[in-house]
């Protein structure tokens, strides 16, 4: 059975003066609430009919019907059944009407006792528009239009139509509703005849709402605390979310980890006002963290500059594995700082630490970034009254210890390309200081050149004698300039790796020579120190390029004669070195080399007197070819000396050629063969 008529449209129908008035479902609760305790707290025995929508919304309020039940037997509830309601004369009448039923879209509490009535008949609104379709899916925003009134003719009416449409689902109930009818619903009405007639009706108090009016504004307060309630939750929620703005809106704007990790304490510190919040940077397997960043409430004891130790620290390796956040309430409770459930030591380090710190409540929050542990930050409560962390302050912790972790990827980010630009500004500088200086090593002689050749060709009378002092300048100008270029290029060569090197078994012993005839060939012996070449023939065979090899040695010869005295000395000595290299050392007791200087020698264009004045001649890149040759055959080179005016020594290393040893013989005839070799096309390449 369902019938469509609508009690609301029977009672407007009824009483066509009166104009529905649209509640929210918010509103029909705190008045029916207010009609139900009204009844409740009066000494009247009422007849009670409740209709709800659904089963749900009648379980909501069951608790209150039994005790209405309590007060009087005339009670109906109505509702659509969801679950197990269904038609029963239990504590009160229940029915249950079809969900199609024009019921199922009305709210109806009608109520009608011996001082007073009233009546809330309401339909719900369908949503039409956008607005009211997204407000109204909020529970509390539902409409309904209706008539809520201590009217007690309306009331009377809304009743007898509630128990007309209870008896055709419960016709069983026809001599109960019946006396209802005459208890209340007929009896209203001769009194309202005999007040009506008496010129009572303003006192009467079937009119009159006071006691009712007062209930609803306790519901209608209790309303506005919750919504109270429910700003002042919202507000710390803003003010948390304001925090957590400007926290990382501060660090994000720095780039400086040390700076961020400041502020990231100061701002979370005061902001959550914990005693004091302290971040340090870690990773898994330190063994120790320093405190270098806390912010304290004034009278707590400073941690800064401590080295907390992490390796064992059972807390710290808790927050490891998990890689979440660890919260201790109480420090005096918690199991995890309980001294016997670890060893002696770490037990007593973690008591010490929670007394020395005054460490009541202890929350311990990882740092991390794409997984990787970057920090810790920790809050301390040290009252001794501990707290219970609450789960909306840990988010927050955690947000912007997150936060925390990114602006320090960031500015580590940041760090390196700085590196790289420094780098690269760097290599810049140097580049352009290599294009300055070789314009200026190939200018210098260039403009002499030029010079000496216009004047012999503009001056005819010149003597015989200058002419000839001219031209050997702009020839050794010249010469000067082919060196330049020569050793520019090979360098240039060299660090490019295009050098195809020819590896073969050489005798250091020849190379040597080689390069000691090559020398005293270029200048006169008499113009050089003496050198004295302490090299014997037993020494193993060496595994280079011949060319490159007395390359090296002739440049650094040519230096040893360059920066020694005539009456100086020059000694070469080999030795072997670990077990396959030969050590190769050129002394001389020269001008030597200050100590800061050994490894600039090796530089482009290095030369002590600058680089832009040349006195003793060369091109300043032959140590800087030397070493590109000597790491060319994995070998290392370097300079000695004990200072100004003591000598210097370049020793370089060279690898041992390894033989095969079954074809030894073989080897060796080969070895002399290279070596023959390598002497010829060495005298070519001079
Ligand atoms: P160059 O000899 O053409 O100037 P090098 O690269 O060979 O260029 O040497 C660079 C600088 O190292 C020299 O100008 C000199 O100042 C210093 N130097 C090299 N060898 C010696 C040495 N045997 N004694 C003292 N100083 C040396």
């Amino acid at each position: 059975m369902s019938i469509p008529k609508s009690v609301v449209s029977k009672l407007l129908e009824f009483f066509p003066d009166w104009r529905p008035q649209m509640y929210f479902k918010s509103s029909l609760t705190a008045l029916s609430h207010a009609m139900e305790d009204r009844l409740l707290a009066d000494s009247d025995a009422p007849l009670v009919i409740a209709s709800f929508q659904r089963e749900r919304f009648y379980r909501q309020e069951a608790h209150r019907y039994r005790r209405i039940a309590n007060k009087t037997n005339q009670v109906y509830v109505l509702a659509a059944p969801e679950a197990d309601f269904t038609n029963s004369s239990d504590v009160y009448e229940t029915i249950a009407f079809e969900p199609t039923d024009s019921l199922a879209q009305e709210w109806h509490l009608v109520v009608i006792g011996g001082q007073y009535a009233c009546c809330l008949i309401c339909g719900e609104k369908p949503a039409t528009t956008p607005d009211q379709k997204a407000t109204s899916a909020m529970d509390a925003s539902r409409r309904f239009e209706g008539i809520w009134t201590f009217d007690p003719e309306v009331s009377v009416k809304a009743a007898e139509f509630l128990l007309e449409r209870i008896l055709e689902y419960r016709p069983e109930l026809e001599s109960k509703i019946e006396q209802a009818k005459q208890k209340y619903l007929v009896s209203t009405i001769l009194r309202l005849q005999d007040s009506a007639n008496s010129s009572q009706q303003s006192n009467s108090p079937l009119t009159n709402p006071d006691p009712f009016v007062q209930r609803l504004v306790s519901y209608l307060q209790a309303g506005q605390y919750k919504l109270l309630k429910a700003n002042k939750s919202l507000a710390i929620k803003q003010q948390k979310e304001k925090l957590l703005n400007s926290v990382t809106d501060a660090i994000r704007r720095s780039l400086d980890t040390e700076e961020i990790l400041q502020v990231a304490v100061q701002k979370l510190g005061e902001g959550l006002g914990v005693c004091r919040c302290i971040v340090y940077r870690c990773n898994e397997q330190d063994t120790t963290a320093t405190i270098n960043h806390e912010f304290i409430s004034p009278g707590i004891i400073s941690v800064k500059g401590q080295a907390w130790r992490l390796k064992n620290n059972p807390l710290f390796e808790e927050v490891v594995e998990l890689h979440e956040t660890l919260t201790i309430d109480n420090t005096r409770e918690d199991p995890r700082l309980n001294p016997q459930a670890w060893s002696k030591d770490i037990g007593e380090y973690l008591q010490e630490l929670v007394t020395s710190c005054s460490i009541s409540s202890w929350l311990l929050v990882p740092v991390l970034y794409q997984d990787h542990l970057l920090g810790m930050m920790e809050l301390h409560h040290c009252d001794s009254e501990p707290i219970n962390w609450k789960p909306d302050d840990v988010a927050l912790v955690d947000a912007i210890a997150t936060q925390v972790g990114v602006a320090l990827i960031q500015a580590e980010a940041y760090a390196n390309l700085e590196d790289l630009n420094e780098q690269l500004e760097a290599l810049d500088r140097t580049r352009s200081n290599l294009v300055a200086i070789t314009g200026h090593e190939l200018r210098t002689p260039l403009s002499t050149i030029q010079i000496c050749l216009e004047s012999l060709a503009t001056e005819p009378d010149m003597s015989p004698e200058l002419r000839q002092v001219m031209l050997n300048t702009a020839l050794a100008d010249a010469e000067r300039m082919r060196n330049l270029i020569q050793d520019f290029l090979t360098l240039s060569r060299l660090e490019s790796g295009r050098v195809e090197w020819n590896i073969e078994p050489l005798s250091i012993k020849e190379c040597i020579d080689l390069a000691v005839s090559n020398v005293k060939a270029r200048v006169n012996s008499d113009q050089i120190p003496q050198i004295e070449n302490l090299v014997t023939s037993e020494l193993p065979l060496v595994q280079a390029d011949g060319e490159w090899l007395v390359e090296v040695l002739a440049k650094l010869l040519d230096n040893a004669c360059k920066f020694t005295n005539i009456d100086g000395q020059i000694s070469i000595k080999v030795k072997t070195n670990g077990s396959n290299k030969l050590e190769v050392t050129i002394s001389d007791t020269g001008r030597g080399i200050e100590p800061n200087r050994l490894e600039t020698v090796f530089d482009r264009f290095y030369q002590e007197e600058g680089a832009l004045r040349r006195s003793a001649g060369g091109t300043g890149l032959g140590l800087a070819i030397c070493r590109q040759i000597v790491s060319g055959w994995g070998g290392k080179i370097w300079a000695e000396s004990p200072g100004k005016d003591q000598g210097s020594k370049f020793h370089f290393t060279i690898p041992i050629f390894e033989l095969p040893t079954q074809n030894a013989e073989a080897s060796k005839s080969k070895t002399n063969k290279s070596n023959s070799k390598a002497g010829k096309r060495k005298k070519k390449k001079r």
